[in-house]
């Protein structure tokens, strides 16, 4: 199926109210242009440089989310014009994030990542941590991030009722925080979960925006 194409079904597929996020992470920008030419404005990478440079070349109109393991030391490349951060998974990172956004007369909407899979190599708070962590009150202080919800990756699987149960603890975890600490904040409200393989079952379990690549733009080549 063409990128178009593929991007319509997906469309007509996803409830209006999820955010369908393409990601072109190792796609050549004339893909990207044929998701665009298709009414595709949101696009998700995980590395800084592809990023930046795709942000330079392309049309000005596109909403890039940062969907990989940013390390601070690079948080200043795309500070000036990133419109969402999904993987936020440390203090030490959202507080960076904060002091390089003020830089840039910016608030930077930003998703905290959590570690729902079963495979230790995936980054992410666990609730623990993240309690303590709101509990410090030192979140409170950032004014320059916007916590706009939680986002997760589930354990690579065929087992749809392992992905299933992660996606629920991921929306419990959402749903707690919600209720604890970001009541009175009406922008806390996205659960980033689902991609190419298990975005269905994403959207059942509570998913406002999903991340997907290869259903899009086909297999990718590293
Ligand atoms: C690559 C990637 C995706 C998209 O994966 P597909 O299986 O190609 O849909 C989604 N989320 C993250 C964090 C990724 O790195």
């Amino acid at each position: 199926m063409s990128i178009a194409n593929s991007i319509l079904k997906l469309k007509e597929f996803l409830p209006k109210e999820v955010t369908l996020v393409a990601v072109s992470k190792t796609k050549p920008n004339s893909d990207i242009m044929e998701a665009y030419n298709a009414g595709q404005r949101v696009f998700g990478e995980n590395k800084v440089q592809e990023l930046t440079q795709k942000y330079e070349e392309l049309p000005k109109d596109i909403a890039w989310h940062f969907i990989g393991h940013l390390q601070s030391n690079k948080v200043k490349y795309i500070a000036p014009f990133v419109s969402l951060l999904h993987g936020v998974d440390s203090l030490k990172l959202l507080k960076t994030i904060d002091k390089e956004a003020r830089k840039n007369h910016r608030v930077i909407p930003c998703l905290l990542q959590f570690h729902i899979a079963l495979e230790s190599t995936k980054f992410g708070f666990s609730m623990d941590e993240m309690e303590d962590i709101m509990r410090g009150g030192s979140i409170a202080e950032l004014k320059n991030v916007n916590i706009c919800g939680v986002m997760g990756m589930a354990t690579y699987t065929d087992d749809q009722t392992q992905i299933a149960k992660e996606f629920e603890e991921l929306s419990n975890i959402f749903n707690r925080l919600k209720n604890t600490y970001f009541k009175e904040q009406g922008n806390f409200k996205e659960i980033s979960i689902g991609m190419s393989n298990d975005y269905a079952i994403a959207i059942e379990k509570g998913s406002t925006m999903i991340r997907v690549g290869s259903s899009i733009f086909g297999e990718r080549n590293y």
